[in-house]
């Protein structure tokens, strides 16, 4: 059996263990500490933003934002439905419910227009949410200036969930940092990782003090335990946060491996017939934290299902892109708009995607696998074609 090519396994430099050395020897081991200060103030002053509180999870960061809000039970949130789905998930923690917006082709994510139609119906009816979740895929930034534009317009703030597009930037600005609040995570399979662990960053400098309280139980400043308010236990412990300290110094670095792993993919496959990549957003660099390409099946002569078993067989870990949200089990009677009547972007990128190997540490041997895998399956499946047509005529 051939080595195993993982999706995008966690990278570690080599000197993430010098600031955990550091908490031990200081028996820095009580969750917060110097390493979870240092890492908020270096991530919010690599991103240009006020103020970071660092989390258990980007799970974690997007309940604490929703919170903050103040999203309670029966209210409206609306969000992107190509997403995972702990993106929407905290929407539920909250009792409130999510109402999901389609993408749009140029970026894959939220479709301004699809948002706007929306907007026009909660105006009319039900009332406004309380919060457009926007998620940034993949590493691809959201069309955020439009996105913006309406969302000030009817006074609803935006939360961009940035778990993905840490690095990327949009117009000159750091993703995440376009909305009211933005989140990140440092899941093991995320650009850097903590292991497990998140950030919320907002330039509401009393908002993130305000997270920090509530994500550490909501102790009140009274000389006992006294509580006013439901408070939650997110805090990122001190001995993750060294880690996250030095992963946050090689983000650069690591972004351009990224990049230089999509440009491979996309000179050794892009000629093969049917394939198209995901493209980059005008006026963005994105950190390409995942390289995804769709397959159109009728001009491919491959199906999707064909292409991810070959890569399975030659143990290369691939993936569908997300299966949108609207279509969960989970969240069967929730409201949807697609981005155009009819028109349905998140549906035909589920039902056509796939995410490629794409970690930073992914060597060129292992990325040379991938490729000859796929034009060899293309090769095959042409191949049989061409049998079947000569077939038809020696009929
Ligand atoms: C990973 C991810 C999350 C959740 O982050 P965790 O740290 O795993 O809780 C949220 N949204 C998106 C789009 C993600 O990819």
């Amino acid at each position: 059996m051939k080595s195993k090519i993982h999706l995008s396994p966690p990278h570690m430099s080599g000197d993430e263990q010098r600031y955990v050395r550091e908490a031990f020897e200081s028996n820095w081991i009580a969750p917060l500490g110097p390493n979870v200060d240092a890492f908020e103030s270096q991530m919010a002053e690599k991103i240009g933003i006020k103020a970071a509180a660092a989390l258990t999870s980007g799970t974690a960061a997007i309940h604490i934002a929703l919170a903050l809000l103040d999203v309670s039970k029966d209210d409206k949130v609306f969000c992107s439905t190509l997403t995972f789905v702990a993106s929407a998930n905290p929407i539920r923690y909250q009792g409130a419910e999510p109402v999901f917006i389609d993408s749009e082709p140029e970026s894959w994510n939220m479709s301004p227009q699809a948002l706007e139609r929306a907007f026009r119906d909660a105006a009319l009816n039900d009332g406004l949410p309380k919060a457009v979740i926007v998620v940034n895929l993949y590493g691809q930034s959201a069309k955020m200036d439009e996105l913006l534009a309406i969302c000030n317009r009817y006074g609803v703030p935006i939360i961009e969930d940035a778990a993905e597009s840490l690095g990327t930037i949009y117009k000159g600005k750091f993703s995440g940092t376009l909305g009211t609040f933005g989140i990140f995570s440092f899941n093991g399979n995320k650009i850097i990782t903590t292991s497990g662990g998140g950030m919320l960053v907002s330039d509401d400098a009393d908002a993130i003090t305000h997270a920090r309280f509530l994500a550490s139980q909501a102790r009140d400043p009274a000389p006992y335990y006294q509580h006013s308010v439901t408070g939650f236990n997110y805090r990122l412990s001190n001995l993750l946060a060294g880690v996250g300290r030095t992963q946050l110094s090689v983000l650069k670095k690591y972004m351009a491996a990224r990049r230089i792993i999509f440009s491979i993919y996309y000179h050794g496959l892009n000629d093969l017939p049917g394939i198209t990549f995901m493209p980059e957003l005008a006026g963005t660099k994105m950190n390409r934290w995942l390289t995804v390409l769709t397959v159109d099946e009728d001009e491919a002569g491959v199906t999707v299902e064909q292409l991810l078993a070959a890569l399975h067989e030659e143990n290369i870990e691939a993936r569908r892109v997300w299966k949108p949200l609207h279509l969960q089990p989970l969240f069967r009677k929730t409201a949807y708009y697609a981005h155009a009547p009819g028109v349905h972007v998140a549906e035909s990128l589920f039902s056509s995607g796939i995410c490629l190997p794409s970690g930073s540490s992914l060597t060129e041997e292992q990325q040379a696998r991938v490729i000859s895998c796929i034009r060899k399956t293309f090769e095959q499946e042409s191949r049989n074609r061409v049998y079947l047509i000569l077939g038809k005529h020696e009929v």
